[in-house]
């Protein structure tokens, strides 16, 4: 009785989710649309124990955050044709003590990074490796699935497809990519090739490779993926007794991630489960600023700039290109857009790390927006806040070690916090030990 398709958000166009398309016929992105009306056969309560009593269940589906809410998804999808690694289901550390040392009511951050890759990414392709799964098992002809990343896209649908056993092809951009990121899909048997361009300039050749239909493209153009990255609002709802925070903050690369953030928040006020808007607020680095800049502008419209060298290198993108849908969330919901510096960025990660966190560059990048927000009096001392942490500080050790014995170029770490380099004495150890306890 649930049913989705493809919309242009042009509006002009609609087609089957069984289709291989990625634009409407004037070019405009897609957007998977379901038929709204249909959910109010269901109550907001009886959707409460629907997805409580999904919690308590060891079925597959049941277990990933992305399938427990499969009716919000792809309702379509037969159950076998789901492709999972038990995505999504994440942490949500109470940052307390760091909300009560900036004057906030409270800082949650939602660690969707700790996941099979190591990042949000896994909610997406979750939902467009197991669409493929279903097309390949219909006889419909898809030779490989091709994705240009930032890293983590790559590592995601390498993992995904391993475990489908589709093949898959990843373009990324030579030498700017962290190793634990390169060494994903390298593991995982895609075949990967290194581009001696930026990320910008490995999705246009993708976008063309990917003209062929037998090569699917799973980049975030790919609206399959906003599916599966929208249930962390509801997750969120879910886990904070169906309410949602006053605002969210997230980092911005590519806004596919905010446009399914705000997407699931659209969601969860047609079900009824939630009556009060918050407000989304997206943080970009300095180095890569596009949005910030169009937003600054009144959104007039988007200019692309040359992204330059960031430490939050999942974000380092210059020409967005969910940047129609992300205008959009910022509208819909009273938003705002802030940028940081390299400095702002690391301290900020590090200053969180403190507390027993363990920020990636991109967590930073919106831990810092925080900062600096408050300290503007952009965020008042009433507000509760959630931070999405977007990917697992594990997959950048270079950046943390080299923060902390301050190897970063520019960059004085205020939070470094140095190795004691002793001979093997006990006495050495305790005259430090003297000093420092
Ligand atoms: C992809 C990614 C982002 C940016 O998400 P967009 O949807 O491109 O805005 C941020 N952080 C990490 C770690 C990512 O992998």
């Amino acid at each position: 009785m649930f049913h989705a398709e493809f919309k242009s958000i042009s509006g002009k166009d609609a087609y089957p989710l069984s289709q291989i398309v990625y634009r409407g016929s004037d070019g405009s992105l897609l957007e998977v649309c379901h038929d709204r009306s249909a959910w109010k056969s269901r109550s907001p309560d009886e959707w409460k124990i629907l997805f409580g009593g999904r919690r308590t269940s060891f079925a597959p589906a049941d277990l990933s955050g992305v399938w427990s809410k499969r009716e919000l998804v792809l309702p379509e999808l037969p159950v076998e044709d789901i492709v999972t690694l038990q995505e999504g289901w994440t942490p949500l550390f109470n940052a307390q003590k760091l909300a009560k040392e900036i004057n906030i009511k409270s800082l949650r951050v939602k660690l969707c990074g700790n996941s099979h890759t190591g990042s949000f990414k896994d909610l997406g392709m979750t939902v467009l490796v197991s669409q493929v799964n279903h097309l390949i098992k219909k006889n419909i002809s898809i030779k490989a699935v091709a994705c240009a990343s930032t890293g983590d896209t790559s590592a995601a649908l390498s993992a995904y497809c391993a475990k489908a056993g589709i093949p898959s092809i990843v373009f990324l951009p030579a030498g700017k990519i962290s190793v634990a990121q390169l060494v994903q899909p390298i593991s995982n048997g895609s075949i990967v090739l290194a581009l001696d361009t930026d990320f910008d300039g490995c999705m246009s050749i993708v976008q063309e490779v990917t003209a062929d239909k037998n090569i699917y493209l799973a980049n975030s153009m790919n609206s399959l993926r906003i599916e599966g990255q929208k249930t962390i609002s509801y997750e969120l709802c879910q886990e904070l007794g169906w309410r949602l925070p006053d605002t969210l903050i997230i980092p911005g690369g590519n806004l596919g991630n905010v446009s399914a953030l705000a997407k699931g928040i659209d969601d969860l006020l047609s079900l009824g489960l939630i009556d009060k808007k918050p407000r989304i607020i997206v943080a970009q680095a300095e180095k890569a600023n596009p949005f910030y800049l169009a937003y600054k502008r009144n959104f007039d419209k988007l200019e692309p700039v040359q992204a330059q060298k960031t430490l939050a290198s999942a974000i380092q993108i210059g020409n967005p290109v969910s940047y129609p849908k992300a205008e959009l969330a910022i509208k819909n919901y009273n938003g705002i857009v802030e940028q940081v510096s390299e400095q702002e960025l690391s301290d900020a990660a590090h200053r969180a790390d403190k507390i027993g966190l363990y920020c990636c560059p991109h967590t930073g990048t919106a831990l810092g927006a925080l900062f600096k927000l408050k300290e503007k009096g952009s965020i008042s001392s009433d507000e509760s806040v959630v931070v999405i942490s977007t990917a697992h500080g594990l997959k950048f050790s270079e950046f943390k070690a080299a923060y902390h014995e301050q190897k970063l170029d520019n960059i004085s770490a205020k939070y470094a916090n140095a190795i004691h380099h002793l001979p093997a004495k006990a006495s050495a150890v305790m005259d430090v030990l003297k000093e420092v306890v």
